[in-house]
């Protein structure tokens, strides 16, 4: 038995705290008997006086434990758990075809997303998009579609780790939310519920990535790769590239067709294409799917090239409610929004840097992000064929086209855009898609 207030203490004095007392801590944030300001307390002095990873991983275990993990065996998979977490950006749409491109290649991925948050887009949202598609099944539904489809991508359920829900909305009016070791374990505890055998992290980098420096991100990714395998699953952490929106586009039914058409073939944006082929290669290599990144590489193109991930989304999206022909004829169900157009520079040059996370905000202050939780969403709105860094800009060439309601969203987001997308008098140096892999054998 140990008191919350001298496990405070002893962090607060920069000791290290042991597993029993971790675990003693977080049973408290489950079951009410530690108060707010203790869990403050703690964030405070965490955030200060940091976790070594053995700590780490007992936050991330004890944290994951609080609620139900869910467990596959009874359902006698004949493939491995993988899944995939990106810590958020701007017209990120690839869990959309890389769930289905895995299942496709005999992974299992049973996938738990979010909503949007602040200038990111959510997977969530996304889905939502789509008339029927059931983004909290009950857990009957659930299994029955990964069993079936391979691939199920829904939204956290009540009972999954209830300390970190508890935990984040204190650490987050406590400015205590930018602690490698609580993002570390926040992130973890959520997808190390969803009981998986192999996990490819995707951390973002650059001006629209949540960490706010290159150096920070890479100290989240070595972080999160060694705790997910101190913690049990094989995981590898990708540093990827955030310096502009990832897709063609940004806003929620925009990118379901972005992600159909990448699917189907009818159009590939370069950028996500490889930092979804390096993702989803590496969890088919953690999850023993293939021997090596080519392999894994030739076997992920197949499945693209022969509709197989196409017919897996579309299996997918009908087991979770939605319309039987939606890979077919998405333009049917997805909402379009009043008024379409362009945005132009005021001169010509080349598109030299981006503000994404300002992009990001355009999408939100549309409609398609909360400006408070609970707010409904416009699924119409966003930007489309938005130019990439390095483009030759000229004044008759669009650099983005705006999806909005009414001309005055469209008036505001044109001023936005215009001020996000800078253009430069030389082509900037090209950014690569992947900055590098932090894989247990990094550490
Ligand atoms: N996302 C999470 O889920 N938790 C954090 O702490 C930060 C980002």
């Amino acid at each position: 038995m140990f008191l919350a207030q001298e496990i405070i203490r002893k962090k607060r004095n920069a000791e290290v705290l042991s597993t029993a007392e971790i675990q003693f801590f977080v049973n408290g944030i489950t079951n009410n008997t530690v108060s707010e300001g203790q869990i403050a307390a703690l964030g405070m002095a965490v955030y200060f006086n940091d976790m070594n990873m053995d700590e780490r991983i007992a936050l991330t275990t004890a944290m994951r434990d609080s609620g139900t993990v869910l467990n596959w065996q009874s359902l006698d998979l004949n493939g491995p758990i993988i899944d995939k977490h990106s810590t958020g950006g701007v017209g990120d749409v690839i869990s959309l075809m890389l769930g289905p491109m895995a299942a496709a290649c005999g992974g299992y991925v049973p996938m738990i997303s979010g909503r949007g948050l602040g200038h990111t887009g959510g997977t969530l949202d996304k889905f939502d998009a789509i008339p029927g598609y059931n983004t909290e099944p009950d857990s009957a539904l659930f299994r029955k579609v990964v069993k079936e489809a391979g691939v199920a991508i829904i939204g956290q359920t009540g009972d999954l780790v209830p300390a970190d829900k508890r935990f984040y909305s204190i650490r987050d009016n406590t400015a205590t939310v930018e602690s490698i070791s609580l993002i570390t374990a926040s992130i973890l505890s959520k997808k190390l519920a969803a009981g998986l055998d192999a996990l490819a992290m995707d951390v973002k980098v650059g001006t629209g990535a949540f960490m706010p420096t290159y150096e920070a991100s890479e100290e989240l990714a070595r972080s999160i790769t060694a705790v997910a395998n101190g913690a049990g699953t094989k995981t590898t952490a990708l540093l990827t590239d955030m310096n502009q929106v990832l897709a063609s586009c940004a806003g929620n039914a925009l990118e379901v067709k972005e992600a159909v058409d990448f699917m189907t073939g009818a159009y590939r944006n370069p950028r996500l294409y490889e930092v979804t082929m390096g993702l989803c290669a590496e969890m088919l290599v953690l999850g023993g799917l293939a021997s090596n990144e080519s392999e894994a590489r030739t076997k992920l193109n197949a499945v693209l090239d022969n509709g197989k991930a196409a017919e897996i989304f579309g299996r997918m999206v009908s087991g979770l409610g939605g319309p039987a022909d939606f890979v077919e004829n998405y333009s049917k169900y997805l909402p379009d929004s009043q008024i379409i157009r362009p945005v132009y520079a005021d001169r010509s040059g080349f598109a030299a840097a981006m503000d994404t996370r300002e992009l990001g905000l355009a999408v939100v202050t549309l409609g398609g992000g909360r400006r408070k939780p609970g707010d409904a969403l416009d699924y119409s709105v966003g930007l489309s064929k938005v130019c990439a860094l390095g483009d030759e800009i000229n004044p008759e060439q669009p650099i983005a086209f705006i999806h909005a309601q009414s001309e005055s969203a469209f008036a505001e987001a044109e001023a936005a855009v215009k001020k996000a997308i800078r253009i430069g008098d030389s082509k900037p140096e090209a950014t690569p898609e992947i900055y590098r892999y932090i894989r247990e054998s990094d550490l």
